[in-house]
């Protein structure tokens, strides 16, 4: 079978290890005690940390953002949380490269009756994110389940559907839910070929090395393909890797109720943007009532992105909540807390876990994620109230109101605050997945002025209390996460 189902089974007898020898070194102390643990001055001692400028806003790939992440584990290894990343770490490594492309991937294709032809890049094919040079000895076009070959195999290329709903659904039928394990997914572009698209060279941000390469085709290509008319193809893939350093961070708290296989995953994401390459533009503020003073000189204009809000607060607020429950009597359900990298750049961090979890993710009920909540927010009743994202999307936000915790529903759902953090890469996956926030839309929301100094810190502390009361409801056996009727989001 494919790779991804052998390391899914490493995952889970590391798993297994884990509850076995898991012992809370702290002792359990009562739901209260473990409670009052949270506090005001540890949430403001990691969120400095984090937002510090000596981590120049922890870009993923950065040497920084490397820092935090083993601050993070070292930081959960103190609560008495298990290690739940690669090889008993709580590091989870994110394979990611630099791409650099003076020229467009070289495809030469070899049909049915025996002609070589060379594909032209903006004509017959339009977008790729070939990696490696590539020698396919089978074209394979497949539209339903019975088309696949009965193992995946790197010299076979797949012609795929056109909707992307339909090759989720092919991929995942055939037992290879990302496309590992195939040499090359063909993908379908638009029919005509349209305006060729010139090639401009490029080096891409970090980019998930997921071992899968795709290349779309269009035009007159794109029919052959499906007529069956490609047997053979070559590729150079003209591109110059530069493997960078990433990792999602993990721990565990084992289980020890009956549905203690379950896991319930707490999230947040640690990566920022990192330092502007030239002073970028202050927000907008009030304009000073005074003259300014004049220009005081010397000093440098501050570049670094430091993230304190987006998203140090959550991430406080998660490493609160493990240090609590790990004080606090087992949980019912297996508790993992994940510190994400790549949010910013597409959710990479938390897509690359979902693709490899620690409990496999038929037994993982609820991303519970939190995302900016340093600043209280006026719309959801001020300091220390919370809000749900997706609140009518799932059981999630009633049962918390219903067992007194003060949680309302997302007050901008015109923003589409629910889509727009790591909880979607669970919920593409049928998993109940929401954020807690109490982002107000403020003038520091991705610019250089998201400093320490400027989130409320007693806000902060009432947030993640409720936070553990509502962790408190969903680790419970009690309660079983749902979706509303028609939410559950199909891939
Ligand atoms: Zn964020």
């Amino acid at each position: 079978m494919s790779t991804a189902i052998v390391s899914k089974r490493h995952a889970v007898c590391v798993f297994w290890l884990a509850l076995a020898s898991c012992v809370s070194p702290a002792g359990a102390q009562s739901v209260e005690t473990a409670r009052e643990r949270i506090t005001r001055a540890d949430l403001e001692t990691e969120v400095r940390f984090l937002a510090s400028d000596e981590l120049r806003g922890r870009r993923t790939g950065a040497p920084e953002a490397v820092l935090a992440a083993r601050w993070l584990a070292a930081e959960l290894e103190k609560c008495g949380v298990q290690p739940a990343g690669d090889a008993g770490t709580y590091l989870q490594r994110v394979p990611m490269n630099l791409v650099a492309r003076d020229a467009p991937p070289r495809v030469t294709a070899t049909t049915r009756t025996g002609e070589t032809l060379e594909l032209v890049y903006g004509v017959d094919f339009d977008q790729s994110d070939i990696l490696t040079d590539l020698r396919i000895e089978h074209v394979i076009v497949v539209t339903r389940k019975e088309d696949f070959p009965p193992h995946a195999a790197t010299t076979v290329a797949l012609v795929l559907p056109e909707s992307r709903e339909e090759r989720g659904a092919l991929l995942t039928a055939a037992g290879t839910p990302s496309g590992a394990g195939w040499g090359l997914l063909l993908t379908l572009g638009p029919d005509t070929a349209g305006k060729p698209r010139e090639f401009s060279p490029s080096t891409s941000g970090p980019a998930v090395d997921d071992g899968v390469q795709r290349l779309r085709l269009r035009g007159d290509w794109k029919k052959r393909a499906l007529a069956g008319e490609l047997t053979k193809l070559s590729v150079v893939a003209n591109a110059t890797l530069t493997p960078v350093e990433a990792f999602n961070v993990v721990g565990v708290l084992a289980g020890r109720g009956p549905k203690a296989e379950q896991a319930v995953v707490v999230s947040a994401h640690y990566d920022h943007l990192g330092v502007a390459s030239k002073p970028p533009k202050e927000p907008p503020k009030e304009p000073p009532k005074e003259p300014p003073n004049a220009p005081t000189g010397g000093a440098a204009p501050d570049v670094i992105f430091n993230g304190a809000d987006d998203d140090a607060s959550g991430c406080a607020v998660v490493l609160e909540l493990a240090d609590a429950l790990a004080h606090a009597p087992p949980p019912d359900r297996t508790t993992i807390f994940f510190f994400a990298t790549g949010e910013e750049l597409g959710l990479l961090g938390t897509n690359w876990y979902v693709d490899h979890p620690f409990v496999p993710l038929a037994k993982t009920v609820l991303n519970l994620n939190f995302e900016m909540l340093g600043r209280p927010d006026a719309l959801a009743g001020g300091p220390g109230k919370l809000w749900l994202t997706g609140d009518e999307r799932s059981n999630l936000g009633e049962t918390f109101r219903a067992r007194g915790v003060p949680v309302v529903a997302d007050p901008r759902p015109e923003q589409n605050f629910f889509m727009r953090s790591d909880n979607m890469a669970f919920v593409r996956r049928g998993i109940v997945g929401q954020s807690l926030s109490t982002y107000d839309l403020h003038q520091d929301y991705h610019h250089v002025t998201d400093e320490a100094d400027t989130l409320d810190y007693p806000h902060l502390e009432t947030c993640a209390r409720i936070a553990f009361d509502a962790l408190s409801i969903v680790v419970d056996d009690a309660f079983d996460p749902e979706w509303s009727p028609g939410q559950k989001f199909e891939r």
